[in-house]
């Protein structure tokens, strides 16, 4: 609609786990999948047999999902449809991923990876449940000693070991002793794993009960102080090493549980007094708490025991306080005076080379399911294949893509740079799963957010591979004959098109063909996808794009939509609110459907689907179809036009313009509200003044056929069916679709209109008001304007608002020094006093404008005597302030101002 060629297609994502996840479920007769099928997706119990096999049932939902988009009316060219488990993707994903691996992006080695256990496969965002992207982090081991065996604590602030007071075990956990990589240690029981996901050798010798470790003595390795091993209920098996230092000066837990197993061993006298003298030792200098910050923070939380889910929050709190500001103290010589951020260095960098210390890693975002069920740990795997997302001359590259991209909404942009920043190697290869295997170690499949960042360029060459040219048979058949010469050519321009066509048997004309297009496309103008994908899939996008494409081809946009809520709450199975697609459609027609979502649609947060809001939707277009009909194809009338028409044309001008801009910054439920309610709204206005008595050959036709010409221009894009309709009943040629998006035109904007509109329906307004307060019947209504001395005070006071002139005393000696308005006297400044102030805190839209603008309204008044007398049923006259040809017998006249007549009933 603004004169460009938009190329919106749609592919169809077959890679990954998930699938594999899912029909697996769906072979073991899972009761709950087949109820998600059966009962949500309305899928015949009789059709599940055959859509057990992971790509039967990709095809299934594929079909299922065309058929919706189709029904809801996307105008995507479907010429261009293809999966990524397409033979010739496949190809071209093998091309890419050649082409990264000769740039140096590709690694192999040893990382740690999150890990599902039963799968035995690295898993990413998209094979977790719910969608979380894992965040691996490393912790320290710091290795206690005592009896010649070692006691690893794990800790995320190495720094604070000066503080130790004591060691913390789970009295109810089972811990064994084991060799580790020959080194005797006491850990738990689910250590034993983590370890040994780790690359890590480990033989258990004994198991041993939590209980058993109770009062030991073991020897801090910096501080060489003897410490007891005491109980803890908040300690975790599962969570480092089952073993945690005690720090209850820095630490909120460690505090909170120091003091509850004093209480706890109150009665015994013995351990009571060991216990007493233990007391928190102050390590860290932090500005504005005590020398025991956790205690400080212990109380502000208002912590009432170990399970008290906010010492989680009071914890995060003081660790990112400490870590930014904190300084250590002279117990932490001879780190002290260091910043908390140095001394954890300088303390990590020293143990670890007296061997004291090692790393161990952690999902700091657990506990993560996979979609097979199973909880996941962190694996170090050799010889995993990574993208190297952390080379910094690529990181370079894409930042400076992405600040010259559009981010909608803005306050995304953040989010991207963060995500830029901190991705790191990221395993880009799986063992199961459909997909494109890696090209030089087939034993490998490429994982989904890996395979999934550049496909927008291969709808280009979808569209030919459709076609079944005949010159593409032989590559179907056998796709690795495809040389990446050819690609090489389409994509990036290298070679010559004559020696490719030689080299592949294509007719240059066609691969010429295919080359040019793809330059008359790409970049992707606008890439429209969801939040939730920002730190991951479209930053991937950016740096693949960014990786392969010359500079002028880099991405222009990204939108990131929310996500659509059923009535406040999230779709979900348990709620039972999730609507398909299709069933939507069928239930509420589809430009309700993409009203109803768009009403609520603000990008910066969810959009709200409400179904009887849907269903007013419903009436409204109905309704709009209507009155389209009902205005015909031929245009009736003249088009000479009173005050009353060129404020419709006014308004609809303002509309253009509010919904032109709303439209170019994607403000959907702006636009929406625009032309269902506002500009409805004038519409009915205007029809309501002009009265329910047609003249023949009045100007109603032409003012409202350009009314409803743009409503449906305007609804195009959002409600395309109800649109065409309302298109072609106004009798206008070909599709509303392929028509020009209005353009504002100033020419019909009249201020002189609006304000005179204005004047009659606040008049209405105030009128309706006294009749309703006084609970008259009114015979006779009279109006009177303001006198022209008002007038000229009422522009003085707007201009002295306009350049800040608003002191009050100094308007009205401004006023007062001319002689005529010096003449009326007290009430002259009276009205000055009131028309600064009333000018000074009008609207500045409204002020400007009123500004200059000087009404007849007495004309205006009479001119609408028709339409008062029809809505009041009472006989109507207009007078002016001042004049005595209208009857004043309460003296109402006095009270009139600009732009509010006074009122008389009788
Ligand atoms: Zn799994």
């Amino acid at each position: 609609m603004n004169g460009y060629n938009t190329l919106y297609p749609m592919g169809f994502h077959y890679t990954g786990t998930p699938l594999y996840a899912m029909a697996k479920r769906l072979s073991q007769n899972d009761r709950e999948i087949i109820d998600t099928f059966t009962k949500i997706y309305g899928i015949p119990a009789a059709k599940l047999d055959g859509i057990k096999e992971p790509r039967k049932m990709a095809d299934f939902f594929r079909d299922d999902i065309k058929k919706g988009m189709v029904e809801i009316g996307f105008s995507v060219d479907w010429r261009r449809e293809f999966t990524t488990a397409d033979r010739l993707y496949n190809r071209f994903i093998q091309w890419h991923f050649r082409w990264l691996n000769k740039r140096g992006y590709i690694t192999q080695g040893t990382h740690p990876v999150a890990w599902c256990p039963n799968d035995k496969n690295p898993v990413g965002v998209v094979d977790i449940q719910g969608d979380i992207e894992p965040e691996i982090g490393d912790s320290h081991i710091v290795k206690f000693e005592g009896d010649g065996t070692i006691y690893p604590t794990a800790t995320l602030r190495p720094e604070t070991i000066f503080g130790v007071t004591n060691i913390w075990v789970n009295p109810d956990a089972q811990y064994v002793r084991a060799q580790v990589d020959g080194e005797p240690w006491v850990i738990s029981k689910d250590t034993v794993d983590t370890l040994e996901h780790q690359n890590h050798t480990v033989s258990v010798e004994k198991e041993i009960p939590g209980t058993d470790l109770l009062w030991k003595t073991v020897v801090n390795p910096l501080t060489k102080a003897s410490v007891p091993i005491l109980p803890a209920d908040f300690v975790e098996p599962d969570n480092g090493t089952g073993l945690v230092m005690s720090v209850p000066g820095h630490a909120p837990y460690d505090y909170q549980a120091l003091i509850e197993v004093k209480a706890r061993y109150e009665s015994s006298p013995e351990l009571h007094e060991s216990l007493e003298k233990i007391q928190p030792i102050s390590i860290i200098r932090l500005e504005g708490f005590s020398e025991f910050p956790a205690a400080d923070i212990v109380k502000k939380f208002e912590i009432k025991g170990q399970d008290d889910p906010r010492l989680e929050d009071a914890t995060k709190e003081l660790y990112s306080k400490e870590f930014h500001n904190g300084v250590m103290n002279d117990n932490a010589r001879p780190y002290s005076g260091m910043s908390v951020e140095n001394a954890r260095e300088a303390v990590v960098r020293d143990l670890t080379s007296s061997g004291k210390m090692s790393i161990m890693y952690e999902l700091l975002n657990k506990p993560l399911v996979c979609r097979c069920g199973t909880k996941l740990v962190v694996h170090v795997v050799d010889k995993q294949w990574f993208i190297n997302y952390g080379e910094p001359e690529w990181k370079k590259q894409v930042h400076k893509c992405l600040d010259e991209m559009t981010i909608l909404p803005e306050e995304r942009r953040n989010e991207f740079n963060y995500a830029i920043d901190w991705l790191r190697e990221r395993a880009c290869a799986r063992k199961v799963g459909l997909g494109t295997k890696l090209p030089w170690d087939p034993d490998w499949t490429i994982e989904a957010l890996s395979d999934s960042v550049i496909y927008m360029a291969y709808y280009i060459l979808a569209k030919y591979l459709n076609k079944n040219w005949l010159a593409f048979k032989k590559f179907e058949k056998d796709p690795d004959k495809l040389p990446d010469s050819f690609f090489n050519y389409i994509f990036l321009g290298g070679g010559n098109s004559e020696s490719l066509a030689r080299e592949t048997g294509i007719s240059k004309r066609l691969l010429e063909a295919i080359r040019k297009e793809f330059n008359y496309f790409y970049p992707v103008d606008m890439r429209h996808s969801g939040k939730d994908l920002v730190s991951n899939h479209l930053s991937f996008y950016i740096f693949h794009n960014t990786a392969l494409f010359p500079q002028n081809q880099w991405p222009k946009g990204i939108v990131a939509n929310g996500f659509v809520l059923m009535e406040g709450e999230k779709m979900s199975k348990s709620l039972e609110n999730i609507v398909p697609l299709r069933q939507a459609v069928a239930k509420f027609g589809a430009d309700p459907l993409r009203l109803g979502v768009l009403a609520t649609a603000e990008l910066n947060q969810d959009t709200d689907f409400s179904p009887p809001l849907a269903t007013t939707i419903q009436e409204r277009l109905v309704n709009l179809i209507q009155q389209s009909r009902k205005l015909g194809r031929k245009r009736t009338g003249r088009a000479t036009y009173s005050i009353l028409d060129r404020w419709m044309l006014s308004r609809l001008n303002a509309s253009v313009q509010t919904a032109t801009a709303a439209m170019e910054r994607l403000r959907v439920r702006e636009v929406v509200n625009i032309v269902l309610y506002h500009l409805e709204n004038d519409a009915a206005w205007y029809q309501r003044r002009l009265g329910p008595k047609k003249v023949k050959g009045d100007s109603r036709n032409h003012v409202l056929r350009q009314v409803f010409d743009l409503k449906a221009r305007i609804l195009a894009p959002l409600a395309p069916h109800v649109a065409e309709e309302m298109w072609a009943a106004l009798g206008n040629k070909g599709l509303v679709a392929k028509a020009e998006w209005p353009k504002p035109n100033d020419k019909l904007l009249d201020r002189i209109a609006e304000a005179s509109e204005s004047v009659i329906k606040d008049t209405l307004e105030d009128t309706s008001e006294i009749l309703k307060a006084t609970g008259l019947t009114p015979k006779r209504i009279t109006y009177f304007v303001a006198g022209p001395w008002k007038w000229q005070i009422y522009q003085k006071a707007l201009n002295m608002a306009v350049q800040s002139q608003t002191d009050q005393g100094n308007f009205i000696r401004d006023v007062m020094s001319d002689p005529e308005l010096r003449s009326i006297g007290k009430p002259a400044a009276d009205f000055a006093s009131k028309a600064i102030r009333q000018a000074t805190q009008m609207k500045e839209e409204l002020r400007k404008s009123r500004v200059g603008l000087e009404l007849k309204e007495m004309k205006i008044l009479e001119d609408a005597k028709d339409f008062f007398s029809r809505e009041f049923k009472a006989e109507i006259q207009v007078g002016q302030e001042g004049e005595k040809r209208v009857s004043d017998p309460k003296d109402r006249a006095r009270s009139a101002e600009p732009y509010r007549p006074a009122i008389f009933i009788e």
